[in-house]
């Protein structure tokens, strides 16, 4: 039905090491996750409550939503997942029914991770204009925040939130309680971008005179998605030499490098 659109409910097989660099983030978010889904009862006994909302932000292609399957693969959590048009809809109040709807199955299946991608979408500021109509954005805001609050009675649920536009987020859900930890999930440096390329090179049989180290310091300003999608693209032009047997050489990562370009600039990262 139009209702479980959109809802995916598994355990993702992806773990913290296929998530290259990062090294201080997924150890915080590790511990961030791990708490409140393994440890809650310790919180009970303590009288303090767990944490309920992470928010990332960062630019797109970054790991956001990897860093999410992780989270859950390492919790053993199910993982439900919303993002950008699975909010809009033709059809007034769908767009709140499938927030409470996700919030109420995550609920059941505890643990569970909930993970809305472009947050924005649902949480972005009130636009305080004067008419008594109330948005579209103003209904799933409010709906985002009384599920938010009714997380105190559930046990271990968590919910991860993504955004590549943090200043367009509602104030309101930065409030304790909601979003209590803020991660910002950066662009790949050198170290992790060699780190990234190692991840989707592992799978591929790679000849001798591949310099990874030298990929790396020749993709500056390149993002995780961006990476994997130069290395798939090495390995394309491997299988078009042999079909059978590919194996990826240097040459294939250079013709690859030479026709790929980041879409960040220095300026956006600033
Ligand atoms: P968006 O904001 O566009 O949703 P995102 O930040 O959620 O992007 P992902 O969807 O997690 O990014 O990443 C896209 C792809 O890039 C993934 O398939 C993942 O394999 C790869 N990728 C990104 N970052 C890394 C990383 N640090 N290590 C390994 N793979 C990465």
């Amino acid at each position: 039905s139009s209702i479980t659109r959109g809802v995916t409910v598994k355990i993702p097989k992806v773990s913290w090491e296929d998530i290259g660099g990062l090294r201080d983030l997924k150890k915080k978010l590790q511990q961030a996750v791990e708490w409140p889904i393994k440890h809650s009862d310790t919180f009970s006994r303590l009288g303090i409550s767990p944490l309920r909302g992470i928010l990332l932000h960062g630019p797109p292609g970054c790991s956001k939503t990897t860093l999410a399957k992780a989270a859950a693969h390492a919790t053993q959590a199910s993982l439900f997942s919303l993002s950008g048009a699975d909010y809009y809809s033709m059809y007034v109040g769908e767009g709140e029914a499938l927030l409470r709807n996700t919030f109420q199955k995550a609920r059941l299946a505890a643990p569970s991770i909930i993970f809305l991608d472009e947050v924005d979408g649902v949480a972005s500021k009130r636009s305080g204009n004067s008419s008594n109509q109330v948005t579209v954005e103003e209904r799933l805001l409010s709906t985002l925040l009384t599920e938010m609050d009714g997380l105190e009675e559930a046990k271990g649920v968590l919910v991860l939130a993504a955004t590549n536009r943090p200043d367009a987020i509602d104030s309101a859900l930065m409030r304790p309680g909601r979003f209590d930890l803020v991660l910002y999930v950066p662009p790949p440096d050198l170290e992790a971008r060699y780190e990234i390329l190692q991840v989707h090179a592992r799978k591929m049989k790679v000849a001798d005179d591949v310099d990874l180290q030298r990929v790396a310091e020749d993709t500056e300003l390149f993002t995780g998605a961006e990476l994997e999608n130069l290395c798939s693209k090495a390995g394309m032009l491997a299988m078009r030499e042999n079909i059978f047997e590919p194996i990826v050489c240097d040459r294939h990562f250079q013709a690859a490098r030479l026709s790929s370009k980041p879409a960040l600039t220095q300026q956006k990262i600033e």
